[in-house]
């Protein structure tokens, strides 16, 4: 099995990652490029490229092979500005010194310009690519991509990714432990914040405001049937994307600390996990709340610990074999699949979740009636 691992750019990862199996590529970024990514960055403030460069060539050395993420959905047109440009050509320069197997990316240009001006470097196309379907895949695929992560959310509609495995020819790779809304109805808002507030010119310093997470989490922890949707893959049912022809399983997410990011590897090696599969799962949660965006810079607050929630895994046992029929697009209105499952194997304290929610809530106002920001001058 061939397995695609975040990196925190933690070094006591590589040592433990490169002992569980012979074919395991790792994958993270520098916290701000010109590109940008699907992921805010401030969970590794202090990451630089010296560092960046020593931590791939400690990977190489273990046997692990480097995949770069320059995969945020859009450049606010500034891959046109030739200074920008000029520094895109730069990291790719460096990335290629460097040695990096593969780049990750979103946009389609940035596909035929890394194919042409750097041959020898792999290209993927992220999840954040939204390949859902034959045609998508066939584009992508004839843009030169060696590689494509499909868009999770047709993680469980094997007609769809069966005909996909059809159609092309490259390698194909599916996120496994993701927790986001199936269909969720903030995902291209949020990964456009994400990529701008990772972004070296981002007029904010970075900043990603926390609304999308507040409402996905509002959205699961009220709807337990949600945590069911979402696309998730168990690592007991990995042989049936084996059977498709799925090439490479990828584990969510870099901001994971290091003990997570090898539970759930460990997990997915194996192909079991005993208990509480919410363990290896990943879901983001709210973190900062931003009380004063004036000139003297952004205050931020923390938002209270999640609830714990408990997925007994083995309850789940021939779970998927349901999906195989259902055409979950259509199918949501008239089907209570998921809540009866979430009702067989999800566990959590109401009380404590619903107290969770309130604060989320609280907060969540603040921001829809705009108490957040400082009134006009008089
Ligand atoms: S983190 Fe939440 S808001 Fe963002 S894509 Fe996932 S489910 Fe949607
Ligand atoms: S259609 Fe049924 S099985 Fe599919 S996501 Fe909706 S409730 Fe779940």
């Amino acid at each position: 099995m061939r397995l695609l691992a975040p990196t925190n750019w933690d070094e006591g990862l590589i040592a433990p990652l490169s002992k569980m199996g012979p074919d395991i590529q790792i994958y993270g970024v520098l916290p701000e490029t010109m590109v940008g990514s699907g992921g805010s960055g401030s969970y590794v403030p202090g990451m630089t490229k010296d560092r960046a460069q020593d931590y791939i060539k400690l990977a190489h050395s273990a046997g692990l092979t480097f995949d770069y993420l320059l995969n945020a959905p859009s450049m606010s047109n500034m891959e046109w500005d030739d200074n920008t440009h000029r520094g895109l050509l730069e990291h790719l320069e460096w990335l290629s010194n460097v040695g990096v197997d593969n780049i990750t990316v979103a946009i389609p240009y940035l596909i035929e310009l890394i194919k042409k001006q750097f041959p020898h470097i792999n290209v993927r196309a992220s999840t954040i690519s939204k390949v859902n379907s034959v045609a998508r895949a066939q584009l992508f695929e004839s843009l030169g991509v060696d590689s494509i992560t499909v868009d999770a959310h047709i993680n469980r509609d094997f007609k769809v990714l069966e005909a996909i495995r059809k159609a092309v020819k490259c390698e194909l790779s599916v996120l496994t432990n993701n927790l986001c809304l199936y269909q969720c109805p903030y995902e291209y808002y949020h990964y456009s914040s994400l990529g701008h507030s990772s972004q070296n010119y981002n007029v904010l310093n970075g900043f990603p405001m926390d609304y999308c997470v507040l409402r996905c989490t509002i959205d699961r922890l009220t709807d337990t049937s949600q945590i069911i949707k979402a696309r998730w893959i168990r690592p007991e049912d990995l042989h049936v994307y084996e059977e498709i022809g799925i090439d490479i399983f990828k584990i969510s997410s870099r901001s994971m600390p290091t003990e997570s990011i090898l539970r759930a590897a460990g997990a997915y090696l194996s192909r079991k996990y005993q208990g509480n599969l919410y363990d290896i799962l990943h879901a983001l949660n709210p973190t900062v709340k931003r009380t004063s965006p004036d000139s003297s810079g952004i205050q931020t607050t923390l938002i209270g610990s999640p609830p714990k929630v408990y997925i007994d895994n083995q309850a789940l046992d021939g779970f998927i074999e349901f999906f195989k029929k259902q055409d979950c697009l259509s199918g949501c209105a008239h089907c209570d699949y998921c809540r009866k499952i979430a009702d067989k194997a999800i566990k959590l304290d109401r009380r404590e979740v619903d107290e969770y929610v309130a604060e989320l809530k609280d907060f969540l106002n603040n921001l829809t009636s705009s108490r957040i920001f400082q009134p006009a001058p008089a």
